[in-house]
């Protein structure tokens, strides 16, 4: 069933009220759609997420990393984009993804981070919804610019775990080094500024749009401020909004 979502004046998606958020004893698989620009913390919520829920982390940003990290054909394909922060072909990203949901941790739900961002990504997926009868909930995680740059001009991250760090808000121990691997810290290639700058822009072009393509289809989604609060309490704000009855 539909439910709406409202944008106040600020552009701010705020949750109706509707009785139909998807909550933890609904018989259908839920697909948690993790929403907003690149630095909005979609990826340290889904981390946390995943713990709470039990379901997997599907992120397309690190699954096509792996692709160019193990050297393999759809890596070659996608690499000069990524490095550009351009977007990767539609029928790439929705293959990986079709394929990655037909596993079987897949099937109790599971969380996407990175996906979709063009109109023809969410009309794939939400065809596979559908055909699978699987709820689903959309967190819009609503940033100001000024934090967006920040945060992602200080990003460092792990060249063995992945593990992200930020020089101001999440520092490492040892200035440069990972907590984890005592590996030297590195700046993504696509952390830098001018790439930064193309993958904001993507967002506002291709990605920011598909808010309405979510209203138009009645997808439940709810709006949470990102910029100001820790990353925990984001993270209490989107449990209590998925645990609704
Ligand atoms: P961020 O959200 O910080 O931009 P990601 O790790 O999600 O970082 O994505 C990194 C890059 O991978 C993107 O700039 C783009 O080139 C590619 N990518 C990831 N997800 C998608 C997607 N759903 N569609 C197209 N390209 C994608």
């Amino acid at each position: 069933m539909a439910r709406k979502s409202q944008v106040n004046n600020g552009g701010v998606l705020t949750d109706s009220g509707s009785d139909q958020a998807p909550n933890p004893k609904s018989q259908a698989p839920l697909a948690l759609i993790l929403f907003g620009p690149p630095g909005s913390g979609k990826g340290t919520q889904a981390k946390l997420l995943v713990k709470t829920l039990g379901i997997p982390q599907i992120s397309t940003g690190d699954m096509l990393r792996e692709h160019v990290r193990k050297g393999l054909a759809v890596g070659t394909k996608v690499e000069a984009k990524m490095k550009a922060g351009i977007l990767v072909k539609d029928e790439v990203v929705n293959r990986l993804v079709e394929e990655r949901l037909a596993q079987p941790d897949a099937v109790r739900g599971f969380i996407l981070d990175g996906y979709p961002r063009t109109r023809a990504q969410a009309e794939t997926l939400c065809g596979m919804l559908a055909a699978k009868g699987w709820d689903a909930v959309v967190i819009h995680l609503v940033v100001d610019y000024n934090v967006i740059i920040a945060r992602l001009t200080g990003r460092r991250q792990c060249p063995v775990c992945g593990t992200l760090y930020n020089e101001v808000s999440k520092p490492p121990k040892v200035a440069g080094v990972c907590d984890l691997e005592s590996a030297a810290l590195i700046v993504r290639d696509d952390d830098r500024e001018e790439v930064i700058r193309q993958r904001l822009e993507a967002y506002e072009s291709q990605t920011r749009p598909l808010i309405e393509y979510f209203r138009e289809k009645g997808k439940r989604l709810y709006g949470v401020d990102a910029s100001h609060e820790t990353p925990e309490a984001v993270f209490r704000k989107i449990e209590v909004l998925i645990r609704k009855p």
